[in-house]
């Protein structure tokens, strides 16, 4: 199987679909958030710089990012094909990436761009709620999916709440870092001719079953 990336805005459903991908195929899901809590138990130097560097609240420079994606690449579970989540979040360290896969003599594999318009992404952030007792997830926004009394659970009778970050704020700072920064990537990628797109607007399974084509 072709190792897969995915770029895909905020709130877009990359979690999800990665997750359905780990279930189905059972590759490996590799990301840097998972990498560096990882590190962090270590007791090496390299350990110990994350750790602190995490603690004080700031970013682990991209050398040593870009060494521990390396160094778990290289491991024999990824040899079969990986999702990396999370990496390259900009054009710089889409080039660095390459370099490492040519190193390690991999390939590309699929890039999958989740394209759905901005308009669709605040609907379903202002609109989701979150059960409090049992987590299950509604969106008042999506007929489909409102609870049938407001405010309280189908499954469980619980109280839904909204969370604190789902808010069209915190939203459009992150949406803008992500045209800065990631869209670039993009073109990157399609100019490689290994880009992928699937159409986001979708429901989670026909986006599923579109990825499923693809890989
Ligand atoms: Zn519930």
């Amino acid at each position: 199987m072709k190792n897969i990336m995915f770029i895909a805005p905020p709130a877009a459903g990359k979690g999800t679909q990665a997750e359905l991908i780990v279930e189905k195929y059972h590759l490996p899901h590799i990301s840097t958030g998972d990498i560096l809590r990882e590190i962090s138990k270590e007791d090496s130097e390299i350990g110990e710089y994350v750790r602190e560097t995490v603690a004080s609240g700031q970013l682990v420079k991209d050398e040593i990012i870009y060494q521990l994606i390396e160094q778990r690449l290289k491991k024999e579970d990824c040899q079969n094909g990986y999702i990396i989540d999370g990496f390259p979040r900009n054009l710089e360290q889409a080039c660095e990436y390459d370099k490492i896969i040519e190193r390690l003599g991999y390939d590309i594999g699929n890039v999958i761009l989740i394209d759905i318009d901005k308009a669709t992404l605040e609907q379903r952030i202002t609109g989701r709620r979150i059960c409090a007792n049992c987590n299950a997830i509604y969106n008042i926004n999506d007929k489909n999916n409102t609870p049938k009394v407001e405010s309280v659970c189908d499954q469980c009778g619980g109280k839904l709440y909204q969370r604190s970050d789902d808010n069209l704020e915190s939203f459009q700072t992150r949406y803008k870092t992500y045209q800065e920064k990631t869209e670039p990537i993009i073109e990157h990628y399609k100019e490689k001719g290994v880009l992928k797109t699937v159409n986001g607007n979708e429901t989670v399974e026909n986006i599923f079953k579109e990825i499923e084509k693809i890989i």
